[in-house]
């Protein structure tokens, strides 16, 4: 077995463990806990395992490839997982993404641990469906950031994620309770939208400001941004949710951060800005995503239209004076996302 044999036994038995967890969901909603966590866990270590195998290995410095492919070797955590994926292959696993998995994980450890007499109850089967439903939101969205390794598993995926919009059923009675919530949200001016992890129409918009809202599902605690824009292929409007690319619902033209940062800047106040020498409205790098001129200036809120972090001011690099989000305070020496102040720049020397 070479490294993508690896790779493909892993992958395909994770969709495996995938398929049975939402199959067995009712007849067997613990194993669904067990299988689902362990779904996530070796999707993440397959991805781990296109850098090098041994990095599934918790000690890679001990790694021994007789022994692992004898399958004798403790492998890594979901935590380390994580911190490979970030340190090693470049790739950011959002907070928002990693607290579901680690939620399912938490699940999981007091499903195996103690006995839950429970947990055959509607409600303890629909706190689980809002888990998977989370969790498969964040994982679908890797899977897609992931296309050029997981290619081979096209149809797994769109199988998952069919299965899934099925699972949902299990949420419709805690989606019938929550009506009087929703009217009295709707009644308020927050009208409810569909939620994009469960599809329910129960997300209630917090106004970020006249485009932007931020989303809470009631119905299962996922959380999100979404704003609406025209297309700039086709100018029909097009809902955005939580990630700056999307593709277009009518002419399926793809849509990036740099069309997204361009249809959420204020240009009349950019270009009067320019005009008056005011430099607060040029675009800004964000120091959550490393994007170089995605944070745009919105009234009061710089929004970044690569990862949707916002905050309310930005800062000047002391090294290279690109307007910055996070703290620029040792920018001198340090430098900022898009440059490596005089620590860089004595190096080159
Ligand atoms: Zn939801
Ligand atoms: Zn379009
Ligand atoms: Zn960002
Ligand atoms: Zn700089």
């Amino acid at each position: 077995m070479n490294q993508h044999d690896i790779f493909d036994s892993l992958a395909r038995n994770a969709f495996d463990f995938l398929g049975r967890a939402i199959d067995d969901f009712d007849k067997a909603p613990k194993y669904s806990v067990i299988h689902f966590c362990a779904a996530v866990e070796m999707l993440l270590k397959a991805r781990l395992m296109m850098e090098h195998w041994s990095l599934i290995v918790s000690k890679p410095e001990q790694a021994n490839l007789a022994k692992f492919m004898a399958g004798d070797f403790a492998s890594v955590t979901m935590d380390e997982a994580r911190s490979r994926i970030r340190d090693i292959a470049g790739e950011e696993i959002a907070d928002d993404a990693f607290n579901s998995f680690r939620t399912l994980a938490n699940h999981r450890n007091k499903m195996i641990h103690f006995f839950h007499a429970d947990v055959e109850k509607m409600t303890a089967k629909a706190k689980i469906v809002a888990e998977h439903c989370r969790s498969w939101f964040h994982l679908h969205r890797l899977l897609n950031r992931w296309e050029r390794y997981f290619r081979d598993f096209r149809d797994d995926i769109a199988q998952a994620d069919r299965a899934m919009k099925a699972h949902r059923k299990y949420l419709s009675a805690k989606y019938k309770a929550l009506k009087p919530d929703l009217d009295a949200a709707r009644k308020a001016g927050n009208k409810p939208k569909a939620c994009s992890a469960c599809g329910f129409k129960a997300a209630v918009p917090d106004a970020l400001d006249d485009q932007i809202a931020s989303l809470r599902c009631l119905v299962c605690d996922h959380t999100e941004i979404q704003f609406e824009i025209d297309c700039p292929h086709c100018n029909q409007p097009i809902v955005i949710a939580n990630e700056g690319y999307a593709t277009c619902e009518h002419c399926a033209a793809a849509i990036d951060s740099d069309d997204l940062a361009d249809a959420l800047a204020n240009h009349d106040a950019v270009h009067m800005a320019i005009a008056d020498g005011d430099d607060r409205w040029e675009p800004a790098n964000c120091a959550s995503c490393d994007g170089y001129h995605t944070v745009v200036k919105r009234g009061d809120i710089y929004f970044c239209a690569n990862c949707f972090d916002w905050t309310d001011h930005v800062e000047r690099c002391e090294w290279c004076n690109e307007p910055n989000t996070g703290d620029m305070e040792h920018s001198y020496f340090a430098g900022c996302c898009v440059c490596d102040g005089k620590a860089g720049w004595e190096k080159d020397d």
